[in-house]
């Protein structure tokens, strides 16, 4: 009836409106595609939906913070341990079925053929260790500075440095006098050469080069330094009684308010979408790139995507919670949409904090604490990629990973995405990690760069909806203390929200 259309259609309004949009903006851009825009005016084009783009990002560092102190300090040390825990679990296995998945596509499919000569791995230098990668992700968990975090991310830099290695032949002794790192500049080597002739004879001097981490930073907020440091911070005014009240209050209302100025950027986003989307369709080059290997490449890694996001993870939610998990994507189109159009998951972050709360009624404690964890650490998207690709790269490559490499595959993929940052193509640069793991040039990362922009897209919505489901699992399996608690603040009248 007429009633009950015009109530469906008020609820549903955003999603009808975005969908709409993403359907205008596809029409409107291959309209436009014949007529050659050059680049500046597909740019202005393009402006308002750089501008929904600014605009979600801006609250994402407030949103971040706010959520993750309330939602840490509104639960009690064992609660929020039970429910980190699990939401720990759930981000392990489900970034691990997708790695898998992307190994096992990418290993069926095969879509790499060879095509370049043998590697010559024998005198390469290596650029970057694993291991400093590694304690890169660690370092930045812990950031010295915290204003620094929320525009610089740390990331050591490499830098080739020549050694000389002098031997020394004094009177009866034999000594490895200097191991100096030197610029290579001949003024130095002499320098070097009258300090030892001064000491004695030399006999030999090595001279080898070698890649050097240098201490470095990149840009980009370090949301890993801010998510350890929050939830640091609301767990300790959690436990702090009446003492932490003022500061627990602050907080809850600074995120209230950030929901509130994310409710009205929602009415702009289907008008920004449209033309991120539009502006990304005239930029894009001509389909026929996709031909060929790089077209087996894209399709390997959709359909990858696709299992995962549509048959794992709705198989997963429904096991756990017996909820049909289709009801749940329902509410969640709006963010999936926004992660699609922005490809950056945590500029979607605020539209999925709305859709889990106002559509799928997720308790708000669980996702301030689950959903700015999830958007920095839980890619599966990215990680199911990484994986696919670096293999991907081998195959190009005509090198045999053996079983032993493919685990470090896996590792090093999980590593990395947690490792990425929520923006567009993060998941390109944290590549690198996993390409050096197994000795494969990182250099060959560009053979995959033309169609990035895509695959980004469809990560990101994948890593959205991982987060996104994730928090209703972990919501169905806390519910024990959720409810407990629930009393307890009810008995107390301490503010619960
Ligand atoms: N763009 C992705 C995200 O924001 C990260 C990636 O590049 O894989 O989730």
């Amino acid at each position: 009836t007429a009633d009950s259309a015009k109530s469906f259609f008020r609820r549903n309004a955003f999603v009808l409106f975005t969908i709409a949009a993403v359907l205008l903006g596809i029409i409107l851009a291959f309209s436009l595609r014949p007529y050659q825009l050059t680049y500046r005016q597909i740019k202005y084009f393009s402006f308002p939906g750089e501008l929904l783009m600014r605009m979600l990002q801006m609250l994402v560092l407030p949103l971040i913070v706010s959520s993750l102190i309330t939602g840490m300090a509104s639960l009690d040390g064992r609660a929020s341990g039970k429910m980190g825990m699990r939401a720990v679990v759930y981000y392990m296995v489900t970034t691990i079925i997708a790695v898998f998945i992307g190994i096992l596509m990418v290993v069926i499919i095969h879509p790499g053929k060879g095509t370049k000569e043998n590697m010559h791995r024998e005198g390469r230098i290596e650029q970057v260790q694993t291991t400093d990668a590694f304690m890169d992700l660690v370092r930045n968990m812990f950031p010295p500075n915290l204003v620094e975090a929320c525009f610089k991310q740390y990331k050591t830099q490499y830098s080739t440095r020549v050694f000389t290695r002098t031997v020394l032949h004094s009177s009866n002794v034999t000594a490895n006098v200097a191991t100096t790192q030197l610029p290579t500049t001949e003024n130095s080597t002499g320098i070097l050469e009258n300090v030892t002739h001064a000491l004695g004879t030399i006999s030999e001097v090595l001279t080898f080069e070698e890649v050097i981490p240098i201490p470095g930073s990149a840009n980009g907020v370090n949301a890993l330094g801010l998510v350890v440091f929050s939830m640091c911070f609301g767990l300790v005014i959690g436990s702090m009684k009446q003492k932490g009240r003022a500061l627990r209050e602050f907080f809850n209302c600074l995120n209230e308010a950030i929901m509130r100025l994310v409710a009205i950027i929602i009415w702009y986003a289907p008008v920004g979408i449209m033309f991120l989307i539009a502006g990304k369709i005239l930029e894009m080059d001509d389909l026929a790139v996709m031909g060929g290997q790089l077209g087996m490449y894209t399709l390997t890694v959709i359909v990858g995507l696709l299992i995962h996001a549509l048959c794992i993870l709705p198989l997963l939610y429904f096991i756990v919670t017996h909820r049909n998990p289709w009801v749940f994507i329902a509410g969640l189109l709006q963010a999936l949409i926004t992660a699609l159009g922005t490809s950056s998951s945590s500029a979607t972050l605020p539209i999925t904090f709305r859709c889990l709360e106002e559509n799928n009624g997720v308790d708000r404690r669980i996702t301030r604490f689950v959903l700015p964890v999830g958007a920095t650490i839980n890619m599966d998207g990215t990680a199911l990629y990484e994986a696919l690709a670096a293999i991907f790269i081998a195959q190009v490559n005509n090198y045999e990973l053996d079983f032993g490499q493919i685990i470090t595959i896996s590792i090093t993929a999980t590593a990395a995405s947690i490792g990425a940052a929520g923006i567009p193509q993060a998941g390109l640069v944290t590549m690198v990690i996993v390409l050096t793991s197994v000795g494969l040039p990182t250099e060959d990362i560009t053979l995959i760069i033309a169609v990035d922009w895509f695959l980004d897209r469809l990560r990101t919505t994948t890593n959205v909806l991982g987060d996104s489901l994730g928090a209703g699992i972990v919501e169905h399996l806390s519910r024990q203390e959720l409810d407990a608690q629930e009393c307890e603040l009810g008995n107390s009248g301490i503010e619960k929200n």
